[in-house]
Protein backbone atom coordinates (compact mmCIF):
# COMPACT_ATOMS: atom_id res chain seq x y z
CA UNK A 1 0.00 0.00 0.00
CA UNK A 2 2.25 3.18 -0.85
CA UNK A 3 0.19 6.35 0.04
CA UNK A 4 1.31 8.54 -2.52
CA UNK A 5 4.21 8.13 -5.23
CA UNK A 6 7.61 9.62 -4.91
CA UNK A 7 6.72 12.46 -7.40
CA UNK A 8 4.43 14.10 -4.86
CA UNK A 9 5.20 15.99 -1.89
CA UNK A 10 2.43 15.70 0.68
CA UNK A 11 1.49 18.81 2.63
CA UNK A 12 -0.75 18.06 5.78
CA UNK A 13 -1.63 21.17 7.56
CA UNK A 14 -4.63 22.38 10.43
CA UNK A 15 -4.65 23.41 13.45
CA UNK A 16 -2.42 21.98 16.66
CA UNK A 17 -5.47 21.18 18.75
CA UNK A 18 -9.69 20.40 17.35
CA UNK A 19 -10.74 23.14 19.51
CA UNK A 20 -14.71 22.86 18.52
CA UNK A 21 -17.34 22.49 15.62
CA UNK A 22 -16.91 25.89 14.80
CA UNK A 23 -13.60 26.29 14.56
CA UNK A 24 -13.33 23.02 11.84
CA UNK A 25 -16.26 24.12 9.80
CA UNK A 26 -14.38 27.20 9.24
CA UNK A 27 -11.27 25.55 8.19
CA UNK A 28 -12.89 22.86 6.45
CA UNK A 29 -14.72 25.77 4.43
CA UNK A 30 -11.57 27.57 4.25
CA UNK A 31 -9.61 25.01 2.73
CA UNK A 32 -12.30 22.61 0.71
CA UNK A 33 -9.58 21.64 -1.81
CA UNK A 34 -7.57 20.25 0.95
CA UNK A 35 -7.65 16.72 1.82
CA UNK A 36 -5.34 15.96 4.49
CA UNK A 37 -6.27 17.60 8.04
CA UNK A 38 -4.18 17.53 10.78
CA UNK A 39 -6.06 18.16 14.06
CA UNK A 40 -4.95 16.28 17.73
CA UNK A 41 -7.74 15.36 20.00
CA UNK A 42 -5.87 13.77 22.72
CA UNK A 43 -2.92 16.24 23.37
CA UNK A 44 0.54 15.01 25.19
CA UNK A 45 1.33 18.25 26.70
CA UNK A 46 4.15 19.38 28.74
CA UNK A 47 2.15 21.08 31.40
CA UNK A 48 -0.67 18.80 32.77
CA UNK A 49 -2.57 22.24 33.02
CA UNK A 50 -2.01 22.92 29.17
CA UNK A 51 -5.30 21.72 27.17
CA UNK A 52 -5.42 18.13 26.80
CA UNK A 53 -7.56 18.01 24.02
CA UNK A 54 -11.41 17.38 23.34
CA UNK A 55 -10.20 13.48 23.40
CA UNK A 56 -13.49 11.53 22.97
CA UNK A 57 -15.46 14.80 22.66
CA UNK A 58 -13.69 15.38 19.58
CA UNK A 59 -14.15 12.14 17.69
CA UNK A 60 -17.73 12.56 17.59
CA UNK A 61 -17.24 15.88 16.09
CA UNK A 62 -15.10 14.47 13.73
CA UNK A 63 -18.05 11.49 13.02
CA UNK A 64 -20.41 14.47 12.09
CA UNK A 65 -17.97 16.71 10.29
CA UNK A 66 -17.06 13.55 8.05
CA UNK A 67 -20.79 13.43 7.05
CA UNK A 68 -20.14 16.83 5.30
CA UNK A 69 -16.93 17.12 4.06
CA UNK A 70 -15.01 14.58 2.71
CA UNK A 71 -10.75 14.76 4.25
CA UNK A 72 -8.58 12.61 6.07
CA UNK A 73 -7.37 13.42 9.55
CA UNK A 74 -4.00 12.83 11.01
CA UNK A 75 -4.36 12.76 14.23
CA UNK A 76 -1.88 11.32 17.28
CA UNK A 77 -2.36 8.55 19.01
CA UNK A 78 -1.54 8.96 22.84
CA UNK A 79 -2.27 5.79 24.20
CA UNK A 80 -3.64 2.48 23.48
CA UNK A 81 -6.79 3.18 25.91
CA UNK A 82 -7.45 5.95 22.85
CA UNK A 83 -6.69 3.59 19.95
CA UNK A 84 -9.83 1.72 18.72
CA UNK A 85 -12.23 4.93 19.77
CA UNK A 86 -9.24 6.87 17.31
CA UNK A 87 -8.97 4.45 14.47
CA UNK A 88 -12.52 4.89 13.68
CA UNK A 89 -11.87 8.72 12.44
CA UNK A 90 -8.26 8.83 12.15
CA UNK A 91 -6.99 8.04 8.60
CA UNK A 92 -2.86 8.60 9.70
CA UNK A 93 -2.24 7.56 12.72
CA UNK A 94 0.44 10.37 14.31
CA UNK A 95 2.61 9.11 16.87
CA UNK A 96 4.23 11.92 18.81
CA UNK A 97 7.90 12.67 19.45
CA UNK A 98 7.29 11.60 23.08
CA UNK A 99 6.17 8.07 22.08
CA UNK A 100 8.81 7.02 19.16
CA UNK A 101 10.15 5.09 21.71
CA UNK A 102 6.67 3.41 23.13
CA UNK A 103 7.29 -0.16 21.52
CA UNK A 104 4.28 -1.14 22.54
CA UNK A 105 1.84 1.37 21.39
CA UNK A 106 3.50 1.02 17.79
CA UNK A 107 2.78 -2.74 17.83
CA UNK A 108 -0.75 -2.19 18.58
CA UNK A 109 -0.76 -0.28 15.43
CA UNK A 110 -0.75 -3.32 13.59
CA UNK A 111 -4.19 -3.97 14.34
CA UNK A 112 -5.22 -1.80 11.94
CA UNK A 113 -4.80 -0.70 8.81
CA UNK A 114 -4.18 2.79 8.66
CA UNK A 115 -0.45 4.68 7.57
CA UNK A 116 1.39 5.56 10.45
CA UNK A 117 2.93 9.01 10.75
CA UNK A 118 5.97 8.75 12.92
CA UNK A 119 7.53 11.41 14.93
CA UNK A 120 11.44 11.62 15.60
CA UNK A 121 11.67 11.00 19.18
CA UNK A 122 13.86 14.77 20.23
CA UNK A 123 16.86 12.91 20.91
CA UNK A 124 16.35 10.10 19.17
CA UNK A 125 19.19 8.53 16.44
CA UNK A 126 18.46 7.96 13.12
CA UNK A 127 19.17 4.54 14.22
CA UNK A 128 16.80 4.41 16.65
CA UNK A 129 14.24 6.28 14.89
CA UNK A 130 14.30 3.91 11.81
CA UNK A 131 14.08 0.98 14.45
CA UNK A 132 11.16 2.21 16.08
CA UNK A 133 9.27 2.36 12.66
CA UNK A 134 10.30 -1.44 11.97
CA UNK A 135 7.88 -2.28 14.81
CA UNK A 136 5.37 -1.43 12.18
CA UNK A 137 4.44 -4.19 10.02
CA UNK A 138 5.65 -4.00 5.93
CA UNK A 139 6.81 -0.50 7.38
CA UNK A 140 8.51 1.26 4.45
CA UNK A 141 5.27 0.68 3.38
CA UNK A 142 3.16 2.17 5.78
CA UNK A 143 5.25 4.68 8.12
CA UNK A 144 6.11 8.13 6.98
CA UNK A 145 9.07 9.28 9.08
CA UNK A 146 8.90 12.92 10.15
CA UNK A 147 11.80 15.11 11.43
CA UNK A 148 10.38 17.59 14.04
CA UNK A 149 13.37 19.01 15.47
CA UNK A 150 15.89 17.40 18.02
CA UNK A 151 16.62 19.05 20.85
CA UNK A 152 20.34 20.57 20.74
CA UNK A 153 22.28 23.32 22.75
CA UNK A 154 20.56 26.39 20.76
CA UNK A 155 18.25 28.03 22.71
CA UNK A 156 17.10 30.77 20.14
CA UNK A 157 14.15 28.71 18.74
CA UNK A 158 11.86 25.68 20.13
CA UNK A 159 13.76 22.47 18.29
CA UNK A 160 16.42 22.64 15.59
CA UNK A 161 15.33 21.03 12.63
CA UNK A 162 18.08 18.17 11.43
CA UNK A 163 18.28 18.90 7.36
CA UNK A 164 21.24 16.46 7.46
CA UNK A 165 18.60 13.88 8.43
CA UNK A 166 16.25 14.27 5.21
CA UNK A 167 19.21 13.86 3.00
CA UNK A 168 20.31 11.30 5.09
CA UNK A 169 17.25 8.80 5.18
CA UNK A 170 16.41 9.40 2.10
CA UNK A 171 20.03 8.47 0.84
CA UNK A 172 19.82 5.59 3.15
CA UNK A 173 16.02 4.29 3.25
CA UNK A 174 13.12 4.08 1.43
CA UNK A 175 11.18 5.60 3.91
CA UNK A 176 9.30 8.53 2.77
CA UNK A 177 10.09 11.70 4.76
CA UNK A 178 8.12 14.42 6.01
CA UNK A 179 8.87 17.83 8.14
CA UNK A 180 7.21 19.49 10.47
CA UNK A 181 8.81 23.14 10.61
CA UNK A 182 6.39 24.34 13.03
CA UNK A 183 7.28 22.20 16.39
CA UNK A 184 10.59 22.16 14.51
CA UNK A 185 11.22 26.25 15.06
CA UNK A 186 7.92 27.39 16.60
CA UNK A 187 8.44 30.81 15.53
CA UNK A 188 6.20 31.68 12.34
CA UNK A 189 8.97 33.63 10.33
CA UNK A 190 10.86 30.41 10.32
CA UNK A 191 8.45 28.12 8.83
CA UNK A 192 8.33 29.13 5.33
CA UNK A 193 12.19 29.29 5.12
CA UNK A 194 12.71 25.82 6.71
CA UNK A 195 9.61 24.31 4.87
CA UNK A 196 11.44 25.40 1.06
CA UNK A 197 14.64 24.17 2.64
CA UNK A 198 13.19 20.95 4.03
CA UNK A 199 11.75 20.17 0.56
CA UNK A 200 14.95 21.61 -0.88
CA UNK A 201 16.51 18.34 0.88
CA UNK A 202 14.42 15.94 -0.56
CA UNK A 203 11.51 15.77 2.05
CA UNK A 204 8.46 14.05 0.68
CA UNK A 205 6.29 16.41 2.44
CA UNK A 206 5.17 18.72 5.36
CA UNK A 207 3.22 19.18 8.63
CA UNK A 208 2.58 22.76 9.09
CA UNK A 209 -0.15 24.28 11.83
CA UNK A 210 -2.10 26.89 11.31
CA UNK A 211 -5.23 28.12 12.79
CA UNK A 212 -8.39 30.41 11.74
CA UNK A 213 -7.08 33.04 14.55
CA UNK A 214 -3.32 32.03 16.29
CA UNK A 215 -3.88 34.46 19.24
CA UNK A 216 -6.84 32.34 20.09
CA UNK A 217 -5.29 28.75 19.65
CA UNK A 218 -5.80 26.72 22.52
CA UNK A 219 -2.54 24.90 21.91
CA UNK A 220 1.04 25.96 20.03
CA UNK A 221 -0.59 29.67 19.17
CA UNK A 222 2.77 31.13 19.01
CA UNK A 223 3.74 28.86 16.27
CA UNK A 224 0.37 28.81 14.22
CA UNK A 225 0.25 30.43 11.09
CA UNK A 226 -2.30 32.39 9.61
CA UNK A 227 -4.59 30.93 6.42
CA UNK A 228 -2.25 34.02 4.54
CA UNK A 229 0.80 32.45 5.72
CA UNK A 230 -0.13 29.11 4.96
CA UNK A 231 -0.96 29.35 1.75
CA UNK A 232 2.16 31.43 0.85
CA UNK A 233 4.33 28.32 1.96
CA UNK A 234 1.82 25.79 -0.40
CA UNK A 235 2.32 28.01 -3.33
CA UNK A 236 5.87 28.88 -3.04
CA UNK A 237 6.46 24.51 -2.49
CA UNK A 238 4.70 24.06 -5.24
CA UNK A 239 7.46 26.34 -7.06
CA UNK A 240 10.08 24.71 -5.97
CA UNK A 241 8.00 21.32 -6.34
CA UNK A 242 7.45 22.19 -9.98
CA UNK A 243 11.21 22.73 -10.13
CA UNK A 244 12.21 19.72 -8.88
CA UNK A 245 10.14 17.78 -11.31
CA UNK A 246 7.14 16.88 -8.50
CA UNK A 247 3.70 18.32 -7.54
CA UNK A 248 2.14 18.84 -4.22
CA UNK A 249 -0.93 17.72 -2.96
CA UNK A 250 -2.62 19.07 -0.07
C1 LIG B 1 1.86 17.57 17.20
O1 LIG B 1 2.22 17.49 16.02
O2 LIG B 1 0.70 17.83 17.52
C2 LIG B 1 2.83 17.33 18.29
C3 LIG B 1 2.46 17.27 19.55
O3 LIG B 1 4.09 17.21 17.86
P1 LIG B 1 5.38 16.55 18.58
O4 LIG B 1 4.97 15.19 19.04
O5 LIG B 1 6.38 16.55 17.48
O6 LIG B 1 5.76 17.47 19.70
MN1 LIG C 1 1.33 21.59 18.30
Amino acid sequence: MNMYNNNQILIISGPCSLESTEQMQEHLERYKNHQYLRAGLYKLRTSAESFQGLREDGIKIIKELKKKYKFKLVSEVVSSQSLELLSEVVDIFQIGTRNMYNYELLKKLNHYQQPVLLKRGFSATLNEFVEAAKYINNSVERVILCERGIRSFEQSYRNTIDINAVAYLKHNTKYKVIVDPSHGTAIPELIEPVSLAAIAAGADGLLIESHNNPNLAKSDADQALTHQQLDSIIHKVSSLASFMGKEVIC
